[in-house]
């Protein structure tokens, strides 16, 4: 059994009820409807507090995970609940015809069925067509058996846990980055859209890198112009050793100090 790959890994969106509080829904079978329906997943108020430091596994079916407010699947692992792989032994064991392979499609077929059956009557919560089932049914025929869930939790819980944090903290990571970026070419579109003076691109791309798309003086990021530190007409010059990231309020504040 491979450690667990982080690309079986997907974060989901940041879904919150009306409460603020994470809230989920997975498609279940429901036994009563005999059908699929989609079903809240329960969260505790001790999940709630736990899963800020460390990932809570939500469901029976470790598939999914609440971490820092976030989702996490694991898509893409070839493995099935226990509760599916034990029905399936149960229906697939008492065929007494493993190998005639005459009837063999007719006892995939039936087989099938059963199990159909017996995870509606059971409750296993699956989406999975009628020829999906066949398959499993015809692989385990053969002796190719899906993997656990639980083999897959248990062989590396250290690591899934990890790797659980690590893809939710790098998905923060890179928003967080997105955002920035995206704030820095809309601050920088309005600051070119108006230029005061004429202070070369390169030198203004430099300034505003090096300030950091901030006030020099009080921090802020709104309503930034590109000021010179000695005006132009006393002197000062276009190069970045003069020319710094001043907001509205500090630059006319500066400007009537000198004037
Ligand atoms: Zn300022």
């Amino acid at each position: 059994m491979p450690p667990v790959k982080k690309k079986t890994l997907k974060v989901l969106p940041d879904y919150r009820d009306g409460n603020g509080n994470p809230g989920f829904s997975l498609r279940r079978w429901d036994g009563h409807a005999k059908q699929y329906a989609w079903a809240p997943v329960p969260i505790t108020d001790d999940e709630l507090r736990i899963q800020v430091r460390e990932p809570v596994r939500l469901s029976s079916e470790p598939k999914y995970w609440l971490y820092r407010n976030r989702f996490v699947v694991e898509e893409g692992a070839a493995s099935m609940p226990d509760d599916f792989i034990h029905l399936l032994e149960t229906v697939v064991e008492s065929t007494e015809a493993r190998h005639d392979l005459l009837r063999r499609e007719s006892i995939v077929r039936e087989k099938a069925k059963a199990l159909e059956q017996r995870l509606s009557e059971e409750g296993v919560p699956l989406q999975m067509r009628s020829f999906e089932l066949e398959n499993c049914v015809r692989q385990a025929l053969s002796g190719i058996w899906p993997k656990r869930h639980s083999e897959l939790a248990i062989s590396y819980p250290e690591e899934l846990t990890l790797r659980v944090k690590h893809a939710v903290l790098s998905e923060e990571k890179s928003l967080d980055k997105l955002r920035r970026e995206v704030e820095a070419f809309e601050n920088f579109e309005r600051i070119g859209a108006t230029p005061r003076e004429p202070i070369p691109e390169h030198i203004r791309m430099f300034v505003w890198q090096r300030d950091r798309g901030c006030c020099v003086k009080c921090g802020c990021q709104e309503r930034l112009e590109f000021d010179h530190v000695i005006p132009l007409a006393k002197g000062g010059s276009n190069t970045e050793r003069n020319v710094q990231l001043l907001c509205e309020a500090c630059n006319r504040t500066k400007g009537a100090g000198i004037g």
